[in-house]
């Protein structure tokens, strides 16, 4: 019989027995909720502690590791700011140290004396009365057992209050007394060469030496490799399990009428391309099948990709189904709700706009439209699949930019149609294996084909020399009045310090050099009231000048604008100046392109920019940025950062995904046979582990 006391259970339910009430809730708090969760805490670096050294070769200002025993200790309140210090007289026999941590009270109960501890930190000089001494100034510090002796410590962000040393701690203890179910299958383990997962765990974060500290950087380490693995299997086996559900549902076809087609043609302001008509076509057929579309629409940035989502929206409101039109910004909202609601109007069809800035008397119109099915076509942000919005016979879904979205954020959508068709649409140019794994399996449709009368946009790389005659020529298309614009990039993950250097300039710009122009500013901090406005004047010619941050990156689109200068070019991607270059020499006008390099860039960095000079097709840049910056960074890892990925990256690791992809495969299509506990344990994986840690899967 299985019968617990109370006490085992209470235990049980704890992260780690361990620990005290008052520490669990501390990690709980932060999203630390299970062993598990802990140990994937991975270090964020490692320090080599290297020799020990002797007390009496001590120097000044070096970063050292000395054992030694306590020999004094004392604890006091500086007079000063009443900081509390602790001190400790340490020997190794070669010599006497003074130890000192300054606000840190609680290392006097964690030292006693006559135990040997191992310290770590800065050696600092101290002036005293008597003269000057060497002392050691907020080690850490772990006691010292003779048997073993970390050369390598692991390295941990801070988790509350806790700092490196506690969390090595508790991952150590953690490591060395908690039960780990194994959740992989045996036969994956094997057929893998997987190790455990202990044993993996307890190699990254406690690297025996040098060797496998390399290995572990350069993710050759068996140990890494599963932690990648797992990523990107449980990843693979919810895709290939939702693929699966949605490809045996059927989809409400959408009715191929000859007469829609007849209004859908005179509806489009231009001649379609060859490539705009075939694609347009596939969708057709697509949806009309009474299978659900699941197409990935690819084209080079200013292909026209959104006119083939604006007819089919209209098409299928037309057959009176609602359709919505998902982007990753609100300006980017903004203006495809400007152009579809153009098209749309002309057969008597409403546009509306849903995004978080929307005031809330609209926004309450807007849902009480949407759910009565009044309004049948929906542009908005990731606002559209709140809970709160409901549809009536949601059909037709679009997603821009797609690669901005997580699996789970598509998923929420598909939830509020029964089914509808999905088009996602990308200016970024993936590999189709890479694609299938990211996306699961979905058709692939290619914009091969520029829109007529699309000018070639000169690029041209400038340094800092070069800046007044830069200056001169913006001043001369000014006169001319050509547009331009200037953008200044994402300097860090920080919206405040990235608008602060546009602000700044364009304060600069507006009393110095351009200070007889029309210039206007905008980037991510403003209001998308002001954002539009900005816009709008821009539209009508009332700016000349736009100094921008990145929002403007994806996908808007400024017909008139001619010129953009790009600051600090050698902090973008090739992929992505390449996005910010379409933006610019689409009405027809030769375009330019200015890429400005900051002082200290490499030749290394402007060489990469070359690239540009050189060739004005996507998916040559991009496979080009693929080579230089190693595959990691085509979408930038920030982006990837928002995709879920910890450990894995898609890019990088493409055959671990294709190995995870190929199991999980096997398992949903019950090729491999399992256990019924191996299942079970699976699921549970799923569900606990990787649900609630991955915010792709949170939908958030
Ligand atoms: P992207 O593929 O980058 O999303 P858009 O769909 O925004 O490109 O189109 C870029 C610009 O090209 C828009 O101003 C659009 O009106 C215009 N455009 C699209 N297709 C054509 C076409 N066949 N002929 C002329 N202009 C077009
Ligand atoms: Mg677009």
């Amino acid at each position: 019989m299985d019968l617990k006391t109370d006490q085992e259970i209470e235990a049980e339910k704890r992260i780690l027995p361990f620990l005290t009430k008052r520490q669990e809730s501390i990690l709980v708090k932060s999203g630390i909720d299970s062993s598990i969760k802990l140990f994937n805490y991975f270090p964020s670096r490692y320090e080599n502690r290297g020799e020990i050294k002797r007390i009496c070769d001590l120097k000044e200002g070096e970063f050292t590791s000395v054992i030694g025993e306590i020999i004094g200790k004392k604890g006091r309140k500086a007079f000063k700011n009443n900081i509390a210090i602790v001190e400790v007289l340490i020997t190794d026999g070669s010599g006497n140290l003074h130890i000192i941590w300054f606000n840190q009270p609680w290392v006097e109960k964690q030292i006693e004396p006559k135990k040997k501890y191992y310290f770590f930190g800065r050696i600092a000089l101290f002036q005293t009365k008597r003269g000057a001494r060497l002392q050691l100034e907020n080690p850490d510090f772990e006691e010292f057992l003779e048997e073993e002796v970390l050369k390598i410590v692991p390295v941990y962000k801070k988790i509350s209050i806790f700092g490196t040393k506690s969390i090595r701690d508790f991952i150590k203890r953690g490591l060395e007394s908690v039960q780990i179910e194994e959740f992989l299958p045996k036969t994956l383990i094997e057929k893998e060469g997987f190790f455990p997962q202990r044993e993996s765990y307890y190699k990254i974060h406690f690297p025996e030496n040098e060797e496998e500290l390399q290995r572990i950087k350069d993710r050759s380490s068996v140990s890494v490799k599963r932690f990648v693995f797992e990523e990107l299997f449980g990843f693979q086996l919810l895709l290939i399990s939702e693929m699966k559900k949605r490809k045996t549902e059927s989809a409400k076809p959408i009715k191929k009428d000859p007469k829609i087609g007849e209004i859908l043609r005179k509806i489009v302001p231009f001649e379609l391309t060859k490539a705009q008509k075939r694609v347009f076509k596939e969708v057709v057929e697509d949806c009309s099948s009474g299978l659900p579309m699941y197409r990935l629409l690819q084209g080079d940035v200013g292909s026209g990709k959104s006119i083939i989502a604006f007819l089919s929206m209209v098409w299928s409101a037309l057959d009176g189904y609602q359709s919505a039109y998902m982007t990753p910004t609100e300006t980017l909202a903004v203006q495809v709700y400007q152009r579809l609601g153009e098209i749309a109007s002309k057969c008597g069809l409403e546009t509306k706009l849903l995004i978080s800035s929307t005031k809330s008397a609209e926004k309450k119109e807007v849902l009480k439209k949407l759910k009565s099915g009044e309004v049948k076509l929906i542009v908005g942000t990731h606002s559209l699949f709140q809970e709160k919005v409901d549809y009536t016979n949601l059909n037709f879904v679009v997603i821009d930019e797609q690669h901005r979205f997580g699996v789970l954020q598509r998923d929420a959508l598909f939830k509020k149609g029964e089914n509808p068709h999905l088009l996602l649409m990308s200016a970024t140019p993936i590999p189709r294996s890479l694609a299938l794994t990211v996306f699961g399996d979905l058709d692939i449709s290619v914009l091969d084909e520029m829109p007529p009368n699309r000018a070639k946009v000169v690029t041209a790389i400038r340094g800092e020399n070069s800046r007044r005659k830069v200056e001169s020529f913006l001043k001369n298309q000014m006169d001319l009045k050509k547009q331009i614009l200037y953008v200044f990039p994402q300097i860090e993950e920080n919206d405040a310090i990235e608008a602060e250097a546009a602000v700044t300039s364009f304060e600069k710009f507006r009393k110095g050099v351009f200070k007889d122009y029309p210039i206007g500013l905008i980037h991510g901090r403003m209001s998308s009231k002001e954002k539009d406005e900005i816009m709008d004047k821009m539209r009508r010619g009332e700016i000349l000048l736009l100094v921008a941050t990145t929002v403007i990156e994806v996908g808007i689109d400024l017909p008139q604008a001619t010129v953009i200068v790009i600051e600090n070019a050698e902090r973008f991607g090739l992929s992505q100046l390449h996005q910010l270059r379409g933006r610019v020499g689409r009405g027809g006008e030769k375009g330019y392109c200015i890429l400005m390099v900051g002082k200290e860039t490499s030749k290394n960095a402007e060489n990469r920019l070359r690239v540009l000079t050189e060739t004005d097709d996507g998916f040559k840049v991009a496979e080009e940025d693929l080579k230089l910056r190693g595959a990691g960074e085509v979408f930038g890892t920030k982006q990837w950062g928002e995709s879920g990925f910890f450990f894995a990256n898609p890019l990088r690791d493409l055959r671990m995904l294709e190995t995870a992809r190929s199991w999980a495969q096997k398992i949903v299509e019950k090729e491999v046979q399992l256990e019924e506990y191996e299942k079970e344990r699976l699921r549970k994986w799923l569900k606990d582990y990787y649900q609630k840690s991955y915010t792709f899967l949170r939908g958030g």
